[in-house]
């Protein structure tokens, strides 16, 4: 099923053509998503039974998880959908939403339940089921969607509204969340002072398990020890830089700015921004702070009244924005100038 050349190496590889740095998380990511779909492919009578490891990403909104669980998607040509844990506790029939879930995964695999089975789904915002004081009675409790997903997750077989089944044993999940102050529970918590070593492989090694993130830390978010017992990866996705940003605007492939040129060369013209320009995003979209999600918005403010007299005038030939805060330069056909 897997194709031959994928490997982890070659994950990360093509991973790095859509998403900008995360380089620690498309590592984990790589190794745990090969792992998996090589156990499916050689799962049979004689072999041992490998559990499955679904997936935690922990880091802030905008920085490129759902992108790279998408874009994981593609590479392994499987269907993939997200959900979002909040809304799952903000209605009182639970199963009938993950039901849903799985019906839009089937919708994405064409309508076949057997590529549907093998699918990636991606549930943000899992650390937001903590309840808050007396809430609970409007809508479903943090700890109940735990368990609806503890349900799907160690793979159960799941009815359709048309009655279909769908069976999740195999389905990879992947959990998000900015788990927002977890760096204070873990200085906290964090030290196994008690184990002295005065050896240096030793010493490396108590140092990597205490900056690891462990279940134990979740448990403050309202996570429950079932659940984060079944999340046994855990990828931290570091915050966007300026320089970071800037690059997410113009080094991927469908980048924001190979976008807009491809719309103004569809129109027979030619854009360029200069660097000046998208350091300006950059510092503004800091700002903001939603990672790299402001981007898109900032830079059609700046193109769209562009777009806008461009489609009427046969005669410009190329436009230049050098600064967010002058017009843009239009240069014309010679013929007409
Ligand atoms: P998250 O799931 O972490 O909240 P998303 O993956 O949904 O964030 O990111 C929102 C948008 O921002 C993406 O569609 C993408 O255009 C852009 N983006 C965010 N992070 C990155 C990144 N590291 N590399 C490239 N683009 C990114």
């Amino acid at each position: 099923m897997l194709d031959k050349r994928i490997k982890p190496s070659f994950i990360v590889k093509y991973l790095d053509q859509y998403v900008i740095g995360q380089d620690e998380a498309k590592k984990i990511l790589a190794v745990a998503v090969y792992a998996h779909y090589k156990k499916l492919e050689k799962s049979g009578k004689d072999s041992i039974e490998i559990a499955k490891s679904n997936v935690l990403l922990i880091g802030p909104s905008g920085t490129g998880k759902t992108l790279l669980c998408e874009t994981l998607a593609k590479i392994l040509g499987v269907p993939f959908v997200t959900a979002d844990a909040t809304s799952l506790a903000q209605t009182k029939f639970v199963n009938e939403e993950i039901e849903a879930i799985l019906q839009r995964l089937v919708d994405k695999a064409d309508g076949s339940i057997p590529r549907a089975q093998l699918g990636i789904v991606f549930i943000d915002e899992i650390d937001k089921l903590k309840a808050p004081a007396g809430e609970a009675a409007r809508s479903t409790s943090g700890e109940s969607v735990q368990h609806a997903l503890l349900k799907i997750m160690e793979g159960y077989p799941a009815k359709l509204a048309n009655k279909a089944y769908v069976d999740t044993t195999n389905i990879l999940f992947i959990c998000g969340g900015a788990f927002v102050g977890l760096e204070n529970i873990m200085a906290k918590t964090h030290g196994y002072g008690f184990i002295s070593t005065t050896n240096d492989d030793n010493q490396n090694i108590l140092d990597r398990l205490n900056s690891r993130v462990k279940p134990t830390d979740l448990f403050e978010f309202g996570l429950i020890p079932e659940f984060t017992g079944r999340l046994p990866i855990i990828a931290n996705f570091q915050t966007l830089t300026k320089s970071m940003l800037i690059r997410i605007m113009t080094e991927p492939k469908n980048s924001i700015y190979n976008q807009f040129r491809e719309i103004f060369k569809n129109e027979g013209v030619e854009l360029t921004i200069e660097p000046r320009v998208f350091e300006q995003i950059s510092e503004i979209a800091m700002e903001y702070k939603t990672g790299a999600r402001s981007l898109r918005g900032i830079f059609e403010e700046l193109i769209n009244p562009l777009l806008f007299i461009v489609p009427d005038d046969q005669t410009i030939q190329k436009v230049v924005v050098d600064s967010l805060f002058t017009d843009a330069k239009v240069l014309r056909k010679p013929e007409a100038a």
